[in-house]
């Protein structure tokens, strides 16, 4: 043994210490680092510890000693790599994308790098992310965080919440798996993945499905750990180290209580599986061990292994180090577990590093879907082939029988509410039958009829969603939307952030449908599939009001406009024990209000408008557009409302006189909650009604839209879906581009 082995054994022991033994390889990587003269760096200022000799120069060196090619991609050739910029928290940020040889989609890992939060970047941890990457098989997008002092506590955090909801936003378009995504971290960087983790549980969305936390900063209050004690003098970290980067990083002492840092006092509760890798010779050792501990009790399942005879820094270090092949290894190993994947074979006989494996195939398989989508504003519908996620634990996947043409999709179709994304696949009046259940799901089994509207999630987490009017959902992105995905789309969003990870989403006129299982509601017996599909949007939206102004028997109401709205506008109120007044711009309509109960009015009758003024309790009105609402309002009593359905856009003026002097209100509203769904569709089944519909196959789906818009629709056209099986068989697919979806 040399005297410098000799005497960076006792450097890294600290005195008195002599259980640890360096292996040998290891030791060779810390010889090859004092020879490269670095300082100790509590001796530095913050740009000279910067540019210290680091453990990844000593291991280029040694592999240039050993004659072979030190760069990144020479030593893992089967990794492609992509630097890029993305929005941050607060300006934006450098990522390293790695991507593994495959086909794809690939699970993904949001990956931290060590430094104290002081020094370091993507580039000294590269060989980890790209390890990994390789190992695992799965995207790694390693964050160059801003670090202190320039940027104190707690801006890295934010912005890895940032660079995580960037990588789950935009996950498919790095042909990554969205519900597959995991995060990990060396060091400072441990610590925040799993502080990432914590914040996505208290935000209750979009979980990673598992944490990697390599020698994690763990806590900062106590600093006589054990590992503190015997690898006090260690290097490449040591405890003189660790406070200098924590004075840098906090502005107070009372930073270093926040739970963000203090990860052992946080609540982790319901986080998801952890892993973490330790070093033996390392003073964070005793902190990997206090953070098992902590999430042992809070029931989290966590696994963590010690590798001896390695120090800090080791992960890395595969090149030269066997221990850090062996550890990558295994991270990647826990990772495919947490993707839900198989094992590597090489990991299972012990410690070989892996073989380049072929592409596995995604874990959650895809459901081979067909619909009808409309690719700009100006194209007709066409058969569109494309590919949904299966269902989930908790979702359902749904054979369409039957789906509704409401004109809020002529709206869409058309970009007529300047937000369409295309390929627009319409649809939110959805009958069907549950073809497969996901494990949790206790709702609905295979067989049962259910029906979906307008929204397939929101976050439940806002006021709104807790009231039970998830159709006012406050989260970030609003409810996430049947079709065009979220309601609030990631560019309008607080932080430019997406939670449903979806920009768009493939509604009805297709043949499978996946959804949440709390999304989908109860068909009553009673009530036949195809006359039940445009309940679940034309009858909750004017049922929902209705309810909510309470209508009731012996009212007067007025619809105006009677199309699919308007005709189950009247049945409903009709239903309620109201008498109904139907307005309409159509002659032949008159008769057919009388044929439901209804006195029918036209428009453009003045005299008739004048005879009923202050007559009613309740008018609604469905025009699908821009409209003079003033001839109306004088017709309400006092106290009374006129709700707009129909036109979601900005509208004439309003004459305030004919609302003040009669405290008269002028309102709106949006489709309805679940629950009022739910018994609107039963109240129609008690009662009997439902919409007049037409049937129609697919392939009539762009004259019904025209019928639609020329009004000629009596009132609903409803789609056959089971006509799409032929088109798939049969109809030339114009489009067979392949898109992930819902
Ligand atoms: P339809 O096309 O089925 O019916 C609309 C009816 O409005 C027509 O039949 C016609 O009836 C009347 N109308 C059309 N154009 C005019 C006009 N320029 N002036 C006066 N009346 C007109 O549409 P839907 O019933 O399916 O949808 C109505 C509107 O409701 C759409 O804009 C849709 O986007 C919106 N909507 C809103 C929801 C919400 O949550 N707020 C939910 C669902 C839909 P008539 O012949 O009697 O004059």
């Amino acid at each position: 043994m040399t005297s410098l082995v000799r005497d960076l054994i006792n450097t890294v022991h600290g005195e008195g210490d002599t259980s640890h033994s360096v292996d040998p390889p290891m030791q060779n990587v810390l010889d090859q680092l004092a020879q490269l003269h670095g300082q100790a760096i509590e001796n530095l200022d913050v740009a000279q510890a910067r540019v210290q000799p680091s453990p990844t120069d000593a291991v280029a060196a040694l592999l240039r000693a050993q004659g072979k090619n030190p760069s990144p991609e020479a030593l893992i050739p089967r990794v492609k790599s992509e630097d890029r910029s993305i929005p941050g928290g607060n300006g934006a940020l450098w990522i390293r994308i790695y991507t593994p040889e495959g086909k794809g989609p690939f699970p993904l890992v949001v990956y931290f790098h060590g430094g104290g939060w002081v020094i370091a970047d993507k580039n000294t941890y590269d060989a980890g992310a790209r390890g990994l990457c390789d190992a695992a098989s799965a995207i790694v997008v390693s964050v160059d965080y801003r670090r202190a002092p320039e940027h104190k506590f707690p801006t890295a955090w934010n912005d890895a919440i940032a660079a995580y909801d960037w990588v789950v936003a935009n996950a498919a378009a790095l042909n990554g798996d969205p519900r597959r995504v995991a995060l990990a971290g060396e060091s400072a960087g441990g610590n925040l993945a799993v502080a990432t983790a914590i914040a996505a549980r208290n935000r209750g969305s979009h979980q990673a499905v598992g944490v990697l936390a390599i020698y994690p900063v763990a806590q900062t209050g106590n600093t006589e750990t054990q590992s503190y004690d015997d690898s006090a003098n260690a290097k490449p970290l040591n405890k003189a180290m660790i406070g200098w980067f924590l004075d840098k990083l906090v502005t107070s002492p009372a930073d270093k209580a926040d739970t963000r840092l203090d990860l052992i006092n946080a609540d982790l509760v319901g986080l998801p599986p952890v892993t973490i890798i330790n070093a033996e010779i390392d003073p964070l050792r005793s902190d990997g061990e206090m953070l098992e501990t902590a999430l042992k009790e809070a029931g989290v399942d966590v696994t963590r292994k010690v590798y001896t005879g390695v120090t800090h820094e080791f992960f890395g270090m595969g090149a030269v180090v066997p221990k850090a092949r062996e550890a990558v290894e295994f991270a990647a190993n826990q990772l495919r577990r947490d993707f839900g994947g198989p094992k590597s074979s090489s990991a299972q006989a012990g410690a070989q590093p892996r073989a380049p494996v072929a592409p596995e195939e995604p874990i959650a398989p895809r459901l081979a879907a067909i619909g009808y989508a409309a690719k700009h504003s100006f194209s007709d519908l066409k058969p569109f082939k494309f590919e949904r996620q299966a269902a989930l634990a908790d979702e359902i996947e749904i054979d369409v029988l039957f789906c509704g043409v409401c004109h809020s999709d002529i709206h869409q179709i058309k970009n007529e509410w300047d937000n369409t994304i295309y390929p627009c696949v319409p649809g939110h009046e959805v009958v069907g039958r549950v073809r497969r259940a996901g494990a949790a799901v206790t709702r609905h089994a295979v067989g049962d009829l259910v029906g979906v509207g307008c929204m397939i999630d929101s976050c439940r987490q806002c006021e709104p969603c807790l009231a039970g009017d998830e159709n006012y959902c406050e989260g970030p992105n609003s409810w996430l939307a049947t079709y065009n995905g979220p309601m609030i789309p990631a560019s309008k969003a607080p932080g430019g952030k997406n939670t449903y990870a979806r920009d768009n989403t493939f509604g009805g006129y297709s043949n499978v449908l996946v959804v949440q299982e709390d999304f989908a509601l109860k068909i009553p017996a009673n009530l036949r599939p195809e006359v039940a599909a445009p309940i679940l949007c034309a009858g909750v939206t004017t049922y929902s009001p209705m309810k909510h102004w309470g209508v009731k028997q012996g009212d007067r109401v007025g619809i105006i406009g009677f199309g699919g709205l308007g005709d189950m506008a009247a049945k409903i109120a009709l239903a309620m024990g109201a008498e109904v007044t139907l307005f309409t711009t159509t002659k032949e309509k008159l008769e057919e209000a009388g044929r439901l109960g209804a006195t029918g009015v036209l428009e453009s009758d003045s005299s008739a408008l004048e005879s009923l003024q202050g007559k009613f309790d309740f008018l609604l009105s469905t025009i699908p557009q821009k409209h003079d609402i003033n001839p109306y309002i004088p017709l309400l009593k006092r106290d009374k409302t006129l709700c707009i359905v129909g036109a979601l856009e900005p509208m004439e003026g309003v004459n305030n006189q004919a609302v003040a002097f009669h405290r008269r209100n002028v309102a709106g509203s949006l489709i309805g909650s679940l629950q009022e769904t739910q018994e609107v569709l039963d109240f129609c089944a008690r009662h009997d009604i439902g919409p007049d519909i037409e049937l129609i196959n697919v392939d009539q789906i762009n004259e019904a839209v025209k019928r639609a818009i020329d009004g000629d629709v009596r009132f609903r056209s409803v789609i056959n879906m089971a006509s799409i099986g032929s088109v798939d068989a049969g109809a030339t697919v114009e489009d067979a581009a392949i898109f992930v979806s819902a």
